[in-house]
């Protein structure tokens, strides 16, 4: 008997039609012979309808209650679910995160998964029950109820999966695989039958929220046999693979990922002296504030100008940091920009390719539109431009790299 770990999304959860559908869909695997866990996400729209109220009851948003909050979505499903599955004959048994206890430590909104007790789920798997779990959310030491981040609950199931060593773990969402881009920006965009663990690390944490990033963290750590498929439609969906095989190899580029969700700030005219980069960039991470990349240039006049990205939400409060920072160093001044994206193309290809950044480079150009920053890894190219352009430079990239069409 197999282990099956399968999670569905906000809209594979989005009405009362749909939790039936799942249940037939989760249904139709229990009666294949397999034990299930199901992991649920809220109602699609539900935790962004959870937090507008929040921030408008008090805009300062505090962290713990904002957790006891948001959560709430995931429990409406996981009852639900369960009810759907009782009515059509199953012995069905929902739990919260703390139930389980999936353990997490206390940062409020952010939290990461140390823990994982799965003995309750495998004395109800052994009675024949069908487990569904609460997405997105865990408990700290202290019994305080945590968030994982948006698109946690694709965490939730990965962890999962991997403490109760599942044979696989599903994720079914509103398309039927990883695609060369998000399909809603690129209709030509291709579904692949297999990325590799890379490349799918590297375009999540580029902004392809179709995984968020720390699930494929957990999967690569845990090699969780991991699975992206449609919860609408039959299919072969796309596997995460662990071993490059050869024709992998040949594409170069695997896909391309967007992120909108960054800003960037700038401090110019830094006396440029060792020690600079951490007085900078120390006290915005104090803040518990993400880096993300970094540019650094020295002038003629010895003094240097340093630019970095950070979560558009944190955007605020990384300027006033900074503001600071500038005084104390007696810099010239700061400025920053929220209106950015970042465009990123990905494969593992590009290790024996040359010519990649400079095919993205020429695109832009083409399309008139002006790189800001650039940033590279051995898999990927990242560049940051005026977001106005998103959509433009991921179809054009999209077409330049020649992805729509069949490998
Ligand atoms: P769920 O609610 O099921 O977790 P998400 O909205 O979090 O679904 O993730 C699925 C969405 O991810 C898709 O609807 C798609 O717009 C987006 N997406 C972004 N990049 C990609 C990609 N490369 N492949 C597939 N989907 C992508
Ligand atoms: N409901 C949470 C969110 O909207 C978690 C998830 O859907 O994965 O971010
Ligand atoms: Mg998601």
């Amino acid at each position: 008997m197999s282990l099956i770990v399968e999670k569905y999304g906000g809209t594979s959860v989005g009405s009362i039609e749909r939790i039936n559908a799942v249940a037939e869909k989760v249904s139709k695997s229990h009666h294949q012979g397999n034990q299930m866990v199901v992991v649920v996400s809220a109602m699609s729209g539900e935790t962004n309808r959870l937090l507008d109220m929040a921030k408008e009851i008090n805009p300062g948003m505090p962290a713990r209650e904002t957790d006891v909050l948001v959560s709430t979505g995931e429990q409406v499903t996981i009852a639900l679910l369960c009810m759907a599955l009782m009515r059509i004959g199953h012995k069905a048994k929902s739990y919260t995160g703390g139930q389980v206890r999936i353990e997490t430590d206390g940062s409020y909104g952010r939290a990461r998964i140390r823990s994982i007790d799965d003995s309750r789920i495998k004395k109800d798997l052994d009675k024949g029950k069908i487990i569904v779990v609460a997405g997105f959310q865990g408990v700290d030491n202290k019994g305080n109820i945590t968030t994982l981040g948006r698109g946690g609950s694709d965490t939730s199931a990965v962890a999962l999966a991997a403490a109760l060593k599942a044979d696989e773990c599903r994720i079914y969402t509103d398309v039927d695989g990883v695609y060369t881009a998000d399909p809603r920006i690129v209709p030509e965009a291709r579904r692949m039958d297999m990325v590799t663990f890379e490349e799918m690390l590297e375009l999540s944490s580029q902004g392809a929220k179709v995984l968020q990033i720390r699930s494929v963290e957990f999967a690569g750590k845990y090699k969780v046999p991991l699975r992206v498929l449609s919860s609408f439609e039959d299919g072969p969906g796309t596997l995460i693979s662990y071993e490059v095989d050869r024709k992998m190899e040949r594409a170069v580029i695997a896909g391309i990922a967007h992120n909108a969700d960054e800003a960037k700030l700038t401090i110019t005219g830094v006396p440029d002296h060792p020690g600079i980069a951490h007085a900078i960039l120390g006290s915005i991470a104090e803040k518990m504030i993400n880096v993300d990349m970094i540019i650094q240039n020295i002038a003629a006049d010895e003094t240097t100008d340093f630019t970095f990205t950070v979560p558009r939400t944190d955007y605020e409060n990384a300027l006033a940091i900074l503001n600071k920072v500038s005084v104390e160093l007696g810099a010239r001044g700061v400025t920053g920009d929220n209106n950015i994206a970042k465009i990123s193309v990905v494969g593992v290809g590009m290790r024996s390719h040359t010519g990649v950044a400079d095919l993205m480079f020429a695109t832009l150009a083409e399309e008139g539109i002006n790189i800001k920053m650039i940033s590279t890894s051995e898999i990927k190219v990242s560049v940051v431009i005026d977001d106005k352009y998103t959509e433009l430079a991921v179809r054009a990239l999209h077409k330049a790299f020649k992805l729509g069409e069949k490998k």
